[in-house]
């Protein structure tokens, strides 16, 4: 084979193949250099003379199912202006790699349609050597998520793994890219974030978070001017676990049938939005009936149902009437469910009306979670920490599935 075949295949030039091996473990090509001119592959400089040379072999693309690997000669070259001695440079592979440059560009478009397993498979090449492929390639690109354009973030902890293993993270909800990834939860995971939002001189508009104290600290201490919104899922679902240990108390007062048997297994019905109730299981009748038999339970979810109108008021003006009007309803109700609510909420006042301000919510975030989840039922366990980050802040560029 002339150099020619050579550069047609794989785009080599300036080598001839001086010998062919083929085994059962595939093709290997025994390749000379051509009259090249050595030069020193730091300064670039020609001043050199040889040390002598080292034998390097590299795995380019398969053929024919075949894996082929280059086998060469590779000079060391002692530079006379720099003063060191190196192996000279390759121009079809980078410094110390096993792979050629094409290798890693195919590897690399088959990671956005195939698992890292698959393509190690199909190339021929270890698992490692994709896996650290890849991660170059996300760490070049998402390793620094760039924060000085930030404006309105989310922040929400996420359970990972089995047991209670916890990330802190944070959306950029303008591009919806993640842009920081804390160890735990509460406040201190947010602490490097801060940090760096202050080095990047972002100027941060709003922020979404749950409305637990931890957040209210940190938001207020780290980003003053920022408008806090608290999320409206997160006062719904607060809401409706307090609802729910309200119906089961009922349940555990209320003395013998018909009560007892009509809350039996209502915890549901009160809990989904009725837009929802499955009409062909009965469920709306179910409820209605419970509601019927039950005042205190059915002023509760009403008032429950009504409150989630507060997010769908057209102005804040409007916003700090209905609310005050709720709460005032509430506390007349007297029921301590909705007496405790209503005095969580006037405490939380300027979070729940700040949604008036700026309607955002970490809404954005639950979908990252679920792809992480995805990301994390795949085999590997990512024991490999870092590159289980770098996963999770290309997540929102991951244009086909979320493949290993
Ligand atoms: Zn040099």
């Amino acid at each position: 084979m002339s150099s020619t075949p050579l550069y047609r295949a794989f785009g080599i030039r300036d080598y001839q193949v001086v010998r062919t091996a083929s085994s059962k473990a595939g093709l290997t090509l025994h390749l000379r250099q051509g009259a090249a001119r050595d030069r020193c592959s730091a300064c670039q400089s020609v001043n050199v003379i040889r040390h002598g040379t080292v034998e390097r072999t590299i795995r380019t693309l398969p053929v024919g199912g075949q894996s082929v690997d280059l086998c060469l000669p590779v000079p060391r070259l002692g530079c006379r202006d720099c003063g060191l001695v190196r192996q000279a440079a390759i121009r079809f592979a980078r410094p110390f790699r096993r792979l050629t440059h094409a290798l890693e560009r195919y590897a690399l478009d088959l990671l956005g349609h195939m698992t890292i397993q698959a393509v190690a498979e199909h190339l021929k090449v270890g698992w490692d050597a994709i896996k650290d492929l890849f991660k170059c390639r996300l760490q070049a690109r998402f390793g620094q998520p760039k924060l000085k354009r930030l404006k309105r973030i989310a922040i929400d902890e996420i359970s990972v793994g089995h047991g209670h293993r916890y990330l802190t993270v944070v959306l950029d909800l303008n591009t919806g890219a993640v842009v920081f990834i804390g160890q735990g939860k509460g406040a201190d995971a947010l602490n490097p974030f801060w940090k760096r939002l202050r080095a990047a001189h972002a100027k941060i508009h709003a922020v979404a978070t749950d409305m637990s104290p931890a957040y209210l600290f940190a938001v207020r201490e780290n980003l003053p001017k920022a408008v806090h919104v608290f999320d409206h899922f997160h006062v719904v679902k607060l809401f409706n676990e307090r609802l729910s240990d309200f119906r089961r108390d009922l349940q555990r007062e209320a003395e013998g049938p018909p009560g007892k048997t009509v809350l039996k297994g209502t915890r549901w019905l009160i809990l989904k939005n009725p837009e929802n109730l499955d009409e062909a299981r009965g469920e709306r009748t179910r409820l209605e009936e419970a509601l019927r038999i039950n005042q205190p339970l059915a002023t509760a979810y009403y008032m429950k149902e009504e409150f989630r109108h507060f997010w769908e008021q057209d102005n804040l003006k409007d916003a700090t009437r209905f609310l005050d009007d709720w709460c005032r309803r509430a506390e007349a109700s007297k029921l301590s469910v909705l007496q405790k609510t209503a005095s969580s909420f006037q405490m939380h006042r300027t979070g729940l009306l700040n949604y008036h301000r700026c309607p955002i919510s970490t809404g954005p975030l639950q979908g990252v979670n679920n792809k992480i989840k995805t990301l994390q039922r795949q085999a590997y366990g990512y024991r490999d920490q870092e590159f289980f980050h770098l996963r999770i802040y290309s997540i929102h560029r991951a244009k086909y599935e979320l493949v290993g």
